[in-house]
């Protein structure tokens, strides 16, 4: 029997998902296609779907991970790897002030922020109608219209950003945004890649406020004496994350019981 775990993702999509087998870490290990390895863990650890929530409209018993708003993704992949190794989650970081390295631990449910993916863009995703945002350029003012991400949008992105590593930034948002007033479908690129990145930076956060999902964004610490400041960083939640085994605490737990485990 393995571990099984509820989860319930931001646009209310509510499956139930198993740990990893040793099959499956091997195999994702081996995988030469990062972009795949999402989807093969959702699929492989899919136990059931709960509740389909407002945004899917998927017959009984199917999962359609294309269709995945980007969010619920990330909620399940999450939900895979505490269901495999517990809520803990250890990363090596340096701290900004003093450079010092530090290994952090947190917990993946309650440290970080979990929010729901706005209701308005659950709205907009079920009628296919964009965002339709200001954005003054210049001298002028475009309306972009853009929609919430779908894992199908964060695999084109990705896939253009392997091409193009120093302008994943305005690929990634190019995926979805969808037109650009005053100009060209062709020119849509370049367009954003001139954008200010502060204002790039504010389209990127406005399109991750209606997104929800998982928030990296974490405050932490510095673990030497001598320094002790708090910053914000990024927990680094990559693929490689999903299978990054806790670190045993034996010396904090005390002797394990070996009768008996799980
Ligand atoms: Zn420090």
């Amino acid at each position: 029997m393995s571990t099984t775990r509820q989860v319930k993702c931001c646009t209310g999509l509510t499956v139930t998902v198993r740990e990893m087998t040793g099959h499956e870490i091997s195999a994702l290990k081996q995988s030469r296609n990062a972009d795949d390895d999402g989807a093969y863990l959702a699929n492989q650890c899919l136990v059931n779907v709960d509740d389909t929530g407002p945004l899917y409209d998927w017959p009984t018993g199917q999962f359609v991970v294309d269709d995945l708003a980007a969010g619920d993704l990330a909620e399940i992949l999450i939900g895979v790897r505490c269901a495999t190794f517990g809520n803990e989650f250890t990363f090596a970081l340096a701290c900004p002030y003093c450079g010092d390295g530090h290994e952090y631990t947190i917990d993946l449910q309650r440290d970080l922020e979990h929010r729901p993916m706005d209701e308005e863009a659950i709205d907009r995703l079920l009628r296919k109608e964009p965002f339709q945002t200001e954005v003054q350029a210049g001298t002028k003012t475009h309306v972009v219209q853009w929609l919430p991400a779908r894992r199908r949008q964060l695999l084109k992105a990705r896939k253009q950003a392997k091409l193009n590593p120093e302008r994943a930034y305005a690929w990634a948002v190019s995926t979805r945004v969808l037109e650009v007033s005053g100009v060209h479908e062709n020119g849509k690129l370049a367009w954003l890649e001139d954008l200010g990145v502060g204002m790039l930076a504010k389209l990127v956060d406005l399109m991750d406020y209606y997104d929800g999902g998982i928030n990296g964004d974490i405050e932490l610490r510095c673990g030497s004496d001598a320094c002790r400041k708090t910053f914000v960083a990024t927990v680094p939640l990559d693929s490689e994350a999903l299978w990054q085994r806790p670190k045993p605490r034996w010396a904090k737990q005390g002797r394990p019981d070996h009768r008996r485990i799980g």
